[in-house]
């Protein structure tokens, strides 16, 4: 009989590492598809942000993460949300706490493009660079573990993955914002007014909520144009945006509708409300000193056609035409002027 060949024992110790190792590959996997579900729900920047602070410091369970991303000019890391323990943080809070791109251990991480840990007993870091197609986007700082443990190379990996996913995020909301917005003026485009009328339309139906629409024409800017040239006309467009966003509502939609048309939508405001807040508005453009090429003061008035929802209004469409009707009455009665419709 032949002798049995005896079995080596088994590696007890190296298939409870292997186990180990493929629990935290599972748990890693399942924690970047959790965040990766959340943070891709939206298009708008600044709600892609705040749920990106508020699901990766929720999955990853650290006590405070902040995001950075490029100032303009491109020399210091502005952070633009942050999540310290149970706060969310945003931008308009955080505007002092800037650090330089040069020389900071954030720039370093992103001229590595790896992430870079820093254990410090009772202040453990790990420095996370946003990358997206081969460009940073920024710098993730995640900070204490909340179970005391410092950062692991395990961790480091985890946050690699991470960081291009959330860069993704972030890029997405960036050509989102493009897309959405009107080079020269900064407002949003004309389909993204119809797509926000069409929302605001269907919410006051089903709600029984009112809201208004306001639509401006420049007066005579034909010849404007003719009197001061295309370049000042479009130095005066931008300014009279400007005025709109800086005196409406954060929650109102500054739109141009057009060529030297804009529109404002204005949620939850009724008649009274919108035809004050229009009558101020044609005040402020009849008394702002509009500057030319040469700094010259110049004077532009509008008139604003304005319309609110009511039930004889079937589609978001009949609103906008009745605001127009408005809007040509006050061109008829001289221009300079608010007209509102069905009065
Ligand atoms: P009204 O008081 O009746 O509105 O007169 P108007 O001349 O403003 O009316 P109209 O709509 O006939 O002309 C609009 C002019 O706006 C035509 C065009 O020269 C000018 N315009 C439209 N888009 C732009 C733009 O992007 N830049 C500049 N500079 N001018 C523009
Ligand atoms: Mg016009
Ligand atoms: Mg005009």
């Amino acid at each position: 009989m032949a002798r049995k060949k005896s079995m080596p024992p088994p590696d007890y110790e190296g298939l409870y590492r292997r186990h180990m190792e493929l629990t935290r590959e599972v748990e890693h996997l399942s924690t970047l598809r959790e965040i990766g579900l959340a943070i891709s729900g939206t298009l708008e920047m600044s709600e892609t942000l705040s749920i990106i602070a508020h699901v990766v410091q929720g999955a990853l369970d650290v006590r405070r993460l902040t995001l950075y991303t490029p100032s303009q000019e491109g020399d210091f890391l502005q952070p633009v949300v942050a999540k310290y323990g149970n706060d969310l943080i945003t931008k308009e809070r955080l505007e002092e706490e800037f650090e330089p791109r040069k020389g900071s251990l954030l720039g370093k991480a992103i001229d590595s493009r790896s992430v870079t840990l820093l254990n410090v007993p009772g202040n453990s870091r790990a420095v996370v660079p946003l990358m997206a197609k081969g460009e940073p986007l920024g710098v993730m700082v995640l900070e204490d573990r909340r179970d005391g443990q410092p950062f692991s190379d395990d961790d480091a990996a985890l946050f690699q993955q991470l960081g291009s996913q959330i860069a993704i995020a972030m890029h997405n909301a960036q050509l989102y914002a493009m897309a959405v917005t009107d080079g020269l003026t900064g407002l949003y485009v004309r389909r993204y007014f119809d797509l926000r009328m069409q929302e605001e339309f269907a919410q006051a139906q089903r709600y029984k909520r009112v809201f208004s629409v306001m639509l401006f024409d420049i007066d005579h800017f034909k010849k404007f144009n003719d009197l001061h040239g295309h370049q000042t006309g479009d130095r005066v467009l931008q300014q009279f945006a400007r005025l709109l966003q800086k005196n409406t509502r954060r929650s109102d939609i500054c739109c141009r509708y057009g060529g030297e048309e804009m529109t404002v939508i204005l949620p939850e405001t009724d008649l009274q409300e919108a035809a004050l807040s229009a009558n101020k508005l044609c005040g402020l453009v009849r008394s702002h000193p509009f500057t030319g090429m040469e700094e010259q003061v110049l004077s532009v008035t509008t008139s604003i056609g304005v319309s609110v929802f009511g039930p004889e209004y079937g589609r978001p469409e009949s609103m906008v035409e009745a605001a127009d009707r408005a809007l040509y009455q006050a061109k008829q009665l001289g221009r300079n002027r608010v007209e509102l419709a069905g009065i």
